[in-house]
C-alpha cells in the first residue's frame, strides 16, 4: 500500500490531475504484456490509463488491479469470443487501434482503491474484411492520468470546432451560423442538466472535407491522419464537422452521422484517437446537436444505455443503475433530438474524468 499522500509534485495543475509516465512495455508473440505496477496515492477518486502504440496495433487493457483488487479480471480475455471489447464487468473496456483509453471507474460499483496498481496490456491486428484478429508484439508507451475530484457536481469542457468548409462552415463563419450554434445550444442543454457546461469554444479550419473510415474499431491511416489536424491546439475536445463520415463495414462503406474515435478520449490532441468526427449531410431532420451532445458523451466514457440488437437477441445494457434500455435518453444507440436526458450516474462518470475541469 502506497503510505504517502497527495503533495504538489504527485498533484500539479491546481490540484486534480497528475499524469504519470510508466516505463514503455513490450507485448510478446502471444501479444499479452508483462505486468506494470503503479501506485495510486490516497484520494484519488477516478484514473485514465492510455496505452500507445508504434503503429496499427490495436489496444486493449487485458487486467487491471487496484491494491488486490481486480478491476478488469485478468482471465477476461481467454473467456471472450473477441477481445474488442469486454462488456460483463463492472469495468467496461473497449480497444481501440494505435492509441487507446480506459477511464476507471466508468459506473459507481468499481473501487479506485489507493495503493500499488497493476496492469497488463493486449496487442493485436485486425481485418477489417476477414475480422481475422491476430495477436502481436510490439512496444508500448504507457500513461496513467490520476484524479482528484471528491464530490465533484460541476464542470466545464472546452471544445475545439475542426471546421472543413463543408457546408460553407469555417472558422471565420462558424461563430455566427445558426446551424452550429443551435448544435452547440443543444450540447450545453444536453450536458448542462447533467453539471457539465461548455467553457470556451474554439474555431479552427482544417484542409479535409470527407472521411472514409476502414472500420470505427479498427487501425485507420485517414482517421489517425484528420485526427492529427488538431495537433497544437489547446486542450479541448476536437470535433471535426465533414460533409459526410462513412463507416467500413463487412457489407462496403455506410454513411453514419457521426462517432468518436475513442470511448473514453485520449488525453492526447492530436493523437491518432482523440477526436469526434459529425458529418453535415443529415440536416431534415437537422441530427447535428443530438450527435454531438452523444458522440461528447462516449468521448467522455459513456457507453449506450443499450446496444443495438435485432429483435429476439439479448438486449446489453449499460452497467449503470440508474440508466434504462429506452430511447428516452441520450446515449441511446440511436439518440433522439427530443431526448437529451442524461442520469445523475451519466453525469457522475462524465464528471469525474480527466476532460472535465471541475
Ligand atoms: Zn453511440
Amino acid at each position: 500500500m502506497a503510505d504517502t499522500g497527495p503533495d504538489a509534485a504527485v498533484w500539479p495543475n491546481d490540484g486534480w490531475l497528475a499524469h504519470l509516465a510508466l516505463a514503455p512495455t513490450a507485448t510478446g508473440s502471444n501479444g499479452w504484456s508483462e505486468a506494470q505496477t503503479f501506485t495510486v496515492p490516497p484520494g484519488t477518486t477516478a484514473l485514465q490509463v492510455q496505452l500507445t502504440a508504434p503503429a496499427g496495433h490495436v489496444l486493449q487493457l487485458a487486467e487491471l488491479t487496484g491494491a488486490d483488487t481486480p478491476v478488469v479480471p485478468g482471465d477476461w480475455l481467454q473467456l471472450a469470443d473477441q477481445p474488442w471489447l469486454y462488456l460483463d464487468g463492472q469495468e467496461r473496456v473497449r480497444a481501440s487501434a494505435w492509441q487507446a483509453a480506459f477511464l476507471v471507474p466508468n459506473a459507481p460499483q468499481v473501487p479506485v482503491p489507493p495503493g500499488v496498481w497493476r496492469l497488463r496490456a493486449f496487442t493485436f491486428d485486425y481485418d477489417p474484411l476477414s475480422q481475422a484478429r491476430t495477436p502481436t508484439a510490439t512496444t508500448l508507451e504507457v500513461a496513467v492520468d490520476l484524479l482528484r475530484k471528491p464530490a465533484v457536481t460541476a464542470g466545464t469542457i472546452d471544445l475545439n470546432l475542426c471546421l472543413t468548409g463543408a457546408r460553407g462552415i469555417t472558422a471565420a463563419t462558424a461563430p455566427d451560423h445558426p446551424r452550429v450554434q443551435a448544435a452547440l445550444h443543444t450540447v450545453a442543454q444536453a450536458w448542462g442538466a447533467a453539471g457539465v457546461s461548455v467553457g470556451q469554444v474554439r474555431y479552427f479550419d482544417v484542409p479535409v472535407t470527407a472521411l472514409d473510415v476502414t472500420h470505427d474499431d479498427g487501425p485507420d491511416l485517414e482517421l489517425a491522419a484528420l485526427l492529427r489536424l488538431a495537433a497544437g491546439q489547446p486542450p479541448g475536445i476536437p470535433i471535426f464537422l465533414l460533409e459526410s463520415v462513412n463507416l467500413q463495414t463487412g457489407g462496403g462503406l455506410v454513411p453514419a452521422a457521426g462517432f468518436t474515435a475513442g470511448l473514453p478520449g485520449p488525453l492526447d490532441v492530436g493523437g491518432p484517437r482523440t477526436g469526434i468526427a459529425l458529418a453535415l449531410q443529415y440536416d431534415e431532420p437537422d441530427l447535428l446537436g443530438v450527435v454531438m451532445a452523444h458522440e461528447i458523451g462516449h468521448f467522455l466514457g459513456l457507453f449506450h444505455v443499450v446496444e443495438a440488437h435485432a429483435q429476439g437477441e439479448t438486449a446489453v445494457e449499460d452497467r449503470l443503475p440508474d440508466t434504462a434500455p429506452t430511447p428516452q435518453n441520450l446515449m441511446y444507440y440511436a439518440p433522439d433530438p427530443a431526448y437529451l436526458t442524461l442520469t445523475p450516474q451519466q453525469g457522475a462518470v462524465a464528471l469525474g474524468g480527466p476532460w472535465v475541469a471541475p
